[in-house]
């Protein structure tokens, strides 16, 4: 345990732990003798008082562990300060979250990896089906979104004409999608070879080979769908679209470095503007 403790952040030390209802509750502290205020830098050994924390972290041997932290909130002697006292504070957790950063980026990996049998899901909860969005592999960026109750050919060509016809007709698309009967259709062929796009199909059974675009739906139904209780389609429709233009223009991206679809377009056209 005292391990698994420090190697969360050497500045803990583990007290003791207890088992209820197969739930490790683990008691920790802080091993600082001294506390940097984050408003001022300037160091502090006097606590004003200490609350409880507690947050999860990753499970041990499958059982669910909490970690309850006595948190110091300390006293800022610094009369410059605008604050007189402040919560400690530990680099493993952000914020007021309720999770260690490990068990996050724990959870963030399995959903990457949630298979879209998940979307059946959706469909019988809420009776309606998100048609495949296009993103933009560069940025990740939605470029254009459909949805429809059912899956349906008129919803793909639609959405795709509206993309090309938004972003101004790129040259050397490639469009991937799974196998499905809507992206074979004479129609949908067709829309793409007049526009001279590239069609690449997902491994039938395999729906990872379009690894983006599942992962822009996992984040969709994790962070948005799966906590709403829809009493109407309208009220479904809002929420995916008020999503989409947060994943867009507000959340930030691992795999962009940490900058949203937006905001790294926005670098890379300066960028080539430098470069020109
Ligand atoms: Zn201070």
């Amino acid at each position: 345990m005292e391990e698994l403790v420090k190697m969360l952040d050497e500045n803990l030390e583990y007290k003791s732990h207890e088992i209820v209802d197969g739930c490790i509750y683990m008691k920790i502290v802080s091993a600082r003798t001294e506390v940097k205020c984050p408003f001022c830098a300037e160091y502090s050994v006097k606590t004003h008082s200490t609350y409880e924390r507690s947050f999860q972290d990753l499970p041990i041997q499958g059982m669910k562990v909490t970690l309850v932290l006595n948190n110091r909130k300390m006293l800022c002697r610094n009369s410059e300060c605008e604050h007189t006292t402040f919560a400690e504070r530990f680099d493993f957790i952000s914020g007021k979250s309720k999770k260690t950063k490990r068990l996050e980026a724990e959870i963030v990996r399995l959903s990457l990896n949630l298979s879209s049998v998940t979307a059946a899901k959706i469909l019988s909860q809420n009776a309606v089906s998100i048609g495949k969005s296009t993103i933009d592999l560069f940025s990740r960026r939605v470029v254009a979104y459909g949805i429809s109750p059912k899956h349906s050919t008129y919803l793909i060509t639609s959405t795709m004409k509206r993309a090309l016809n938004d972003s101004g007709y790129p040259q050397q698309l490639t469009f991937h999608s799974d196998q499905g009967a809507q992206y074979t259709s004479k129609a949908f062929r067709t829309l793409l070879r007049v526009n001279n796009i590239v069609q690449s199909f997902s491994r039938s059974g395999k729906p990872h080979d379009n690894a983006v675009a599942e992962a822009f739906f996992s984040a969709l139904k994790k962070e948005e769908l799966y906590r709403i209780n829809f009493k109407s389609e309208r009220e479904f429709y809002e929420c995916v679209d008020n999503y989409i233009m947060f994943y867009n223009t507000q959340r930030p991206h691992g795999t962009l470095a940490y900058k949203t679809p937006e905001r790294f377009e926005e670098l890379y056209q300066q960028k080539q503007k430098k470069a020109s």
